[in-house]
């Protein structure tokens, strides 16, 4: 066998939780090689457009379909930073519900609130983002309406912590190009090079090879030519969907009965009395924290016109021709729901096989504040607003809501993405065939392999994830025995 590359720790994957195990050891002077399926983009390696971020940026070009009565797609990154080079950087800490859920469930204190701050505080302070609150001084037009929601509705809107990616312009999400500066890249992979970390892209794991109970080596692809990889340790941080694929195709199906966990977005267009031009602002600075004990968040998300106008294609020509007329009314907000149900994750030939059935309870809680929001949007000056519904997409102010919203919302009525995917090979304190990692993050068969990615959460996180991934990727890497 030919051992093409040897290293002392392996990262595989280097979104949020590879590169942040990345910095961590590169910083301690360990030899660390780290390698990424897909591309490298460089300031001078720009990718231009919208579609040439989800061409070559996005796993699978795009949005992967998951099998469902509803409309709904999956979305996750593939290229050097992964998630973390597509998204708007928003670092948020786990939510205590959730943290307090994890050390109840795992008969743990490691999930304590003090134990996961210290480790995002860390994360952030490396990333040059510690005074992140305290930075937003201009706020966006669809902030400032969710703002005038709260006070007017004494419902809880808190102010979200700003991006990390210095371009805070609210088209980030729709493909955060890499001519503007990105901190994760930056400082967790580019700096870490330049203090000796080997990364390799476009290398692609392809299988897992043990000896006793030990990981040996990686037969992974580079630029599709074979090769193997041996180190001291293996860490994977492929992310929600590849690291359980990757165990799956080295250890078999029936190895890891993956389930992926997940919040579910759902789109709101809505129309104001009044031009709000959200398109040339920042991004969003307020978020609907009210329910967040019942698993939804609600906020503005990202506008761009073009791609606003794209995601109506299900409209005739005579309705798009009037919001053509009146684009500068619109601004567009979603309703986060904690899924109940997680997507089943199927490995099949090699192929990943997502499918997903939302449960009569999230329909519930759907139909609840799907009924809740508009009426606040209504009461504060919005004229008309589109449904991601595939039938009677169109909510105007004159129509009973609670009749609207009990008639439209049905499973294959709805259109949804998630781009939040986790806890698909999750920690545990038990081997069984849906827990192969210990709460350390260590699996439970092999000595040498650890896990430190969106996979590893106990469970979903109702806000944004990425904080709580590097927090506990800081945490595991540090804990990690090097002897
Ligand atoms: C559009 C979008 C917007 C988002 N916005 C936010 C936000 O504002 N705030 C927030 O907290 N979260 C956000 N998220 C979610 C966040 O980006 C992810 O949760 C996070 O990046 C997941 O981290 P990870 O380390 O698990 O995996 P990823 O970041 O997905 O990284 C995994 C990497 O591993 C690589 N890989 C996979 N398989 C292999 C293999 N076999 N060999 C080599 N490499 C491999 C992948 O190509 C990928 O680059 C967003 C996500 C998207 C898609």
């Amino acid at each position: 066998m030919t051992k093409d590359i040897n290293c002392e720790i392996l990262i595989i994957g280097s979104g949020a939780g590879g590169s942040t195990a990345a910095k961590y050891l590169t910083d301690k002077g360990r030899d660390v090689v780290l390698i990424e399926e897909g591309n490298r983009f460089d300031k001078d390696n720009v990718l231009n457009s919208f579609s040439d971020v989800l061409k070559k940026a996005w796993r699978q070009g795009g949005i992967i379909p998951v099998i469902s009565k509803s409309k709904f797609g999956f979305g996750e990154g593939k290229c050097l930073g992964g998630g973390t080079f597509i998204n708007g950087g928003l670092m948020w800490t786990t939510p205590d519900i959730i943290l307090d859920k994890w050390n109840k469930e795992l008969n743990t204190t490691i999930f304590k609130k003090e134990n996961i701050s210290l480790n995002f505080d860390e994360v952030t302070k490396n990333l040059g983002t510690e005074n992140l609150k305290n930075n937003i001084n201009i706020e966006s037009s669809d902030s400032i309406k969710l703002k005038e929601i709260g006070e007017k509705n004494k419902i809880y809107v808190a102010k979200v912590p700003k991006s990390i990616n210095s371009d805070n312009t609210n088209k980030l999400t729709l493909g955060s190009v890499r001519k503007n500066k990105n901190s994760v890249i930056d400082k967790f992979i580019l700096d870490s090079e330049v203090k000796g970390l080997r990364v390799i892209t476009n290398c692609n794991a392809k299988k897992i090879l043990t000896q006793n109970n030990l990981i040996s080596h990686i037969e992974a692809t580079l630029n599709n030519e074979k090769i193997y990889i041996s180190a001291k340790k293996f860490i994977l941080a492929c992310g929600a969907t590849q690291t359980p694929m990757l165990i799956k195709k080295s250890f078999g199906n029936n190895y890891l009965n993956s389930g992926l966990e997940v919040h579910l977005n759902l789109r709101i267009g809505v129309k104001f009395n009044y031009e709000i031009n959200v398109d040339k602002e920042l991004m969003f600075s307020r978020q609907i924290q009210e329910y967040l004990d019942d698993g939804v968040l609600i906020m503005p998300t990202s506008f761009n016109k073009s791609s606003f106008f794209a995601s109506l294609n299900k409209l005739n020509n005579e309705d798009l021709l009037q919001i053509e007329n009146s684009l500068n009314s619109y601004a567009s907000f979603i309703i986060q729901l904690q899924s109940e149900n997680h997507i089943n994750l199927n490995n099949i030939n090699n192929n990943i096989v997502l499918s997903y059935n939302l449960s009569s309870k999230d329909l519930i809680k759907l139909k609840k504040y799907f009924t809740k929001f508009c009426e606040f949007l209504f009461d504060t000056g919005a004229l008309e607003m589109i449904l991601p519904f595939n039938k009677n997409y169109i909510l105007t102010k004159n129509m009973n809501l609670k009749d609207y919203f009990d008639q439209n919302v049905y499973q294959s009525n709805l259109e949804m993405v998630s781009v939040h995917g986790m806890s698909s090979a999750k920690m545990g304190n038990n081997k069984s065939n849906k827990t192969i990692f210990d709460i350390e993050g260590k699996s439970f068969d092999f000595k040498n392999l650890y896990s430190v990615d969106s996979s590893i959460l106990p469970s979903s996180t109702i806000e944004s994830p990425q904080g709580t991934i590097m927090s506990l990727s800081n945490l595991i890497t540090k804990n990690i025995n090097y002897n």
